[in-house]
């Protein structure tokens, strides 16, 4: 009888497939992948691949993206139900709306939102590039959504006039002051870093904001030993794989994303099996769409 992961590998062959992951997913999903990391690496990982059918273990926007990226490729999304309520908090017709009283500003939309959303935007980002991005910028004033607080990080490093879409992250905000403050508090040597998402209270008690890719390499540096880590808690697998010897300590256990915890590997197994769920963008969206994410992968 073979093992859930023997069955995988075997399917993933039979079927010229590529599995990538997000940092925030089960454990035993992120070691079957091929590849792990975060929004901007896998878009760039999903725009380079020549694999015919591409297994996205993340959240819905996620899938799109790559379907954005590779319209004659074949996108599974494991769990069709897996969205993000960040993604969810802003249509394309209140962008539209918000676009109508600001006419003369640059859309740039986080990466966590539809494709829909996208197609109404000048600019795409993730938050590891959001900085960059923004600072590329020309524009007198520009409409930054859905994350209101990325929105501010961004703002604040790059002095840019924005006007900022009331989203936010329920898992990031689950992240307080006092869980930073009592930390600390319990490893007054560690090194403090929080995702971008967090609010700006608990932002302003870090040493850095950073994304998950940019905690995996402040990490990996060898004068950090200790490190509270501010984001969602499945990101201490690769931490805690990668730099055997040092100690991480999630900032909050409750910071936990319910919709990133859908993709099982049972469910790997069966959409390899099934061709199912496929994940999708109409024509006319993803061209609207790639134009935006386009732009941002070439400013990298
Ligand atoms: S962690 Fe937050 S932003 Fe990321 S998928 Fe979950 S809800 Fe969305």
């Amino acid at each position: 009888m073979k093992t859930i992961n023997d069955q995988i590998l075997q399917l993933k062959k039979d079927k010229n497939a590529v599995i990538l992951s997000h940092n925030y997913q089960r454990a035993e999903v992120q070691d079957i992948a091929d590849f792990v990391g975060d929004s901007l690496e896998l878009s760039q990982k999903a725009s380079k691949t020549s694999a015919a059918v591409i297994v996205f273990c993340g959240v819905h926007f996620m899938a799109e993206t790559a379907s954005i990226l590779n319209p004659d490729k074949t996108v599974l999304l494991p769990d069709a139900g897996a969205g993000c309520p960040m993604a969810n908090m802003i249509t394309a017709e209140q962008l539209r709306q918000k676009k109508a009283e600001y006419p003369n500003a640059t859309v740039v939309t986080y990466i966590n939102s539809s494709a829909a959303v996208k197609a109404e935007s000048d600019y795409c980002c993730t938050s590891a590039n959001g900085v960059k991005v923004v600072s590329s910028i020309n524009a007198e004033e520009i409409i930054f959504v859905p994350d209101q607080y990325l929105g501010s990080f961004i703002q604040k490093k790059t002095g840019k006039k924005m006007i900022l879409w009331p989203g936010y992250c329920p898992t990031h905000v689950k992240i307080l002051p006092e869980d930073i403050l009592r930390r600390k508090k319990e490893y007054p040597n560690a090194k403090v870093v929080v995702h971008p998402e967090c609010r700006p209270d608990v932002i302003d008690l870090a040493d850095e904001a950073l994304s998950t890719s940019g905690i995996l390499r402040y990490a990996a540096r060898p004068e950090v030993k200790e490190l509270i880590v501010g984001t969602e808690v499945e990101i201490l697998h690769r931490l805690n794989k990668e730099n055997p010897g040092k100690k991480f300590i999630p900032a909050s256990t409750k910071a936990v994303c319910p919709n990133m915890k859908k993709i099982t590997l049972e469910k790997v197994l069966e959409a390899l099996v099934t061709m199912a769920p496929v994940v999708k963008v109409p024509e006319e969206i993803r061209i609207k769409a790639f134009a935006c994410v386009d732009r941002m992968l070439k400013i990298g």
